[in-house]
């Protein structure tokens, strides 16, 4: 009842990339209970998540205070504890400490040049704070290297739809599943990953539409999916090529489709005829008979979607993944009409947003490439300042490469936590520990925190006003509810102030304003108006006029490309990087749980939710647990070429026996000491769903 709380504010939820609209009631300066609203991703629907795990920003591991190293603090490990930081940090004013961040990375840049300090900005800020971070490190260091956790979730999708349709973003809104005849569901779990999305799914299932669900893991959409498809890890290519194989041999593609608005037909149908079923049936684990039917079941529908997750794009082959996507709904005309399209679905809130304001090396905001003069002029004219790099920056795993090679020496980095989520992990905690000058902007002591120099306090979601961006194209309005707990501040607010002390004009008093600024630099935010989105709380882009809601599908009537036509790249099979042996005969692939957030840093400070889910956990086939003569509940070490982790394991018989899936939220089994970093060479993520591993009773 409203009556029982002082205000109700429309917000977006904090946690994935399906951005649902929130109602937070608070009372007494606090929110005490949030209900899901008419947005248009989720029609009033919200997952465990939105609904129960808002009390992390009330949450007594709350920076309130900017913190700066102790002088006789202990060397920087993984070592303080966040309840009690004072052993390794003493509290500063906000003047002292910014001060101090700034200060550190000007005298590197003088001693060393702007391309000793890079920067990792967050896809879980605003869009407004967005832009502004990659502004501050291009303008104010003269570089582009600046990253975000995109490279380490959707990076290898996003190479593959610019290179073939020519926008990185989705082309039908996920709500499309409505209009859809069948609809593929490939390397994602969107029960426990998107779970709002996830009901338009099983809706459609219900209504008859036919969901083809892929993934080495028997993932919850199984129970409604005409057919699952548990291939083979690594095998998603030969998968792939060969239910394309099939569409050409039987030539159920879509020939005036192909003719109209595509390029390079006859080299991929070239290179398909090396992948009969029957010869890849072997590889990829699924019967050339099941493949068929697939192939003829999508190819003839009259709409049909394809979504996917980071069991596509978290491989060294994540971007010939997505090219086989790309290429599979373009030869079936499964583009551009209602009920069809391509939709990676993205991982944080607002991980497209964060991509679209040009948080990349490689992009300035809406992906503008940086190696464009005329594009880097238009920036500086608008920025008023000097020219920067026409370089493309290094991503987040090379500057980690590039601290231990001695020319990286400071960071700045805005809510990532890359001492969890790097593959690798040691290699990268090493690396933070050798900076000679890190600045922490977040609102917990993460532990990346741990190995800063300077932490400043920052705001959680409902405690700001700004933009973000969901997986559907959504530009939606957050707004603040609460106040921040003590000092903490918002975060444009800390980067102006940073800014100001690097020396860059900058006078930014309102988000609205930085808004406006990135209006100048974004067609694709045409027609949307700060003023909009405060009436209206979302406008999809691209909005065609004042009055479009925005269009929920897009490439009608040709691409971004030349001569408006995609393009069909044909993808070979590539191993992945690392086979089992005798010594790790068995395949680690990591990811999610519905009730945790990535790290962990914010879900596992959720009462409810770390009630539901308080122990970290890795998943088994029941077969392999008793041939370890294990009872569900034994602690299993797991090891891997990179280190060992030792974790509690649960029987489940989604998991095939040669696998041990490995949620990344738990900092005491840290899923990223085992994973392997080498990397897609176009995309440049990292292999995180597949790494050879040992496990043996701990
Ligand atoms: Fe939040 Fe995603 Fe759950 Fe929606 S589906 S409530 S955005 S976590």
């Amino acid at each position: 009842d409203s009556a029982d709380y002082d205000s109700e504010v429309e917000s977006v939820c904090p946690f994935c990339g399906v951005g649902c609209q929130v109602s937070l009631k608070v009372k007494d300066g606090a929110i005490r209970y949030v209900e899901g609203i008419n947005g248009p991703a989720n029609e009033g629907r919200l997952c465990v998540k939105g609904r129960f795990g808002f009390d992390y920003i009330h949450h007594p591991h709350r920076l309130t205070k900017p913190l700066i190293r102790r002088a006789d603090a202990p060397p920087k490990g993984l070592n303080v504890d966040p309840a009690n930081p004072f052993t390794h940090f003493r509290e500063a004013s906000w003047e002292e400490a910014l001060d101090a961040a700034a200060g550190g990375l000007a005298r590197l840049k003088a001693a060393h040049g702007g391309r000793s300090v890079a920067g990792f900005g967050s896809a879980k800020c605003t869009n407004e704070e967005a832009y502004l971070f990659q502004k501050l490190i291009r303008q104010g260091f003269g570089h582009n290297n600046v990253d975000h956790c995109t490279r380490l979730c959707h990076a290898s999708s996003v190479a593959a739809l610019l290179e073939n349709v020519g926008s990185g973003a989705v082309t039908a809104t996920f709500n499309e599943i409505e209009h859809a005849d069948v609809a593929i569901a490939i390397g994602c779990n969107p029960v426990e990953n998107h779970p709002v999305a996830a009901t338009y799914f099983k809706q459609f299932a219900k209504r008859g539409g036919k969901l083809i669900v892929m993934d080495p893991r028997g993932v919850g959409l199984r129970r409604h999916a005409c057919h699952m498809l548990q291939f083979r890890p690594g095998a998603d290519v030969a998968m792939l090529n060969a239910i394309m194989h099939v569409i050409v041999e039987e030539g159920l593609y879509d020939q005036q489709y192909i003719e109209a608005f595509t390029e390079n037909w006859e080299a991929e149908k070239a290179h398909l005829a090396n992948f009969a079923p029957e010869k890849m049936a072997e590889v990829c684990g699924i019967e050339a008979e099941v493949l068929r039917d697939v192939a003829r079941t999508f190819a003839t529908a009259k709409a049909g979607m394809i979504f996917w997750g980071m069991g596509v794009s978290q491989h060294i082959h994540g971007t010939d993944n997505s090219r086989c996507l790309i290429s599979l709904a373009l030869m079936c005309g499964h583009v551009g009409r209602p009920g069809t399209g391509l939709h990676p679905l993205r991982g944080q809130n607002n991980v497209q947003g964060a991509s679209d304001a040009g948080l990349i090396p490689m992009f300035l905001p809406d992906y503008q490439t940086v190696t464009d003069d005329g594009v880097r002029s238009a920036f500086t004219e608008i920025w008023q300042s000097g020219d920067f790099s026409s370089e493309k920056g290094l991503t987040v795993t090379e500057i980690m490469d590039d601290i231990h090679a001695g020319n990286t020496r400071g960071m700045y980095i805005l809510g990532e936590n890359p001492a969890m989520s790097d593959p690798d992990v040691e290699h990268a905690r090493d690396a933070l520990a050798k900076l000679e000058h890190l600045v922490v902007q977040d609102i917990f002591l993460t532990e990346t925190a741990n190995y800063a120099d300077v932490i400043l306090p920052a705001s959680a979601f409902a405690e700001k006003t700004g933009t973000v961006t969901n997986t559907n194209r959504q530009v939606q309005m957050g707004r603040p509810a609460v106040a921040p707990p003590g000092e903490a501040r918002e975060d444009w607010w800390i980067e102006v102030e940073l800014a100001k002390r690097l020396g860059l004009p900058w006078a930014y008093t309102h988000p609205r304003e930085i808004f406006a600024e990135m209006k100048l630099t974004m067609r694709s935010l045409a027609n949307i108006t700060w003023e909009r989105l405060e009436a209206q709380n979302a406008v999809t882009y691209p909005s065609l006029s004042p009055e479009d809601p925005g269009q929920a599908i897009v490439f009608g009537d040709g691409f971004p490309r030349p001569e408006g036509r995609a393009r069909f790249t044909p993808a070979a099979v590539i191993a992945p990087d690392e086979a089992p042996d005798a010594e790790y005969p068995m395949i680690l692939t990591t990811g999610r749980q519905l009730e945790h957030w990535h790290t962990g840093s914010m879900t596992r400070r959720s009462k409810v939710l770390d009630a539901v889910e308080p122990e970290a956990n890795c998943s088994l086939h029941p077969k392999t647990l008793r041939r370890m003569g294990l009872a569900p509940g034994a602690m299993v070490r797991l090891t891997t070429r990179r280190g060992s982790v030792e974790v509690m394991a649960r029987a489940d018989r989604a998991v095939a026996e040669d696998m041990v899936f490995l949620p990344f939220a738990y900092v005491e089994a840290a899923a990223n000491i085992l994973t392997n970093p080498a990397l897609d060479p176009f995309g440049k993520i990292p292999e995180f769903k597949f790494a050879a591993v040992r496990v043996e009773p701990a």
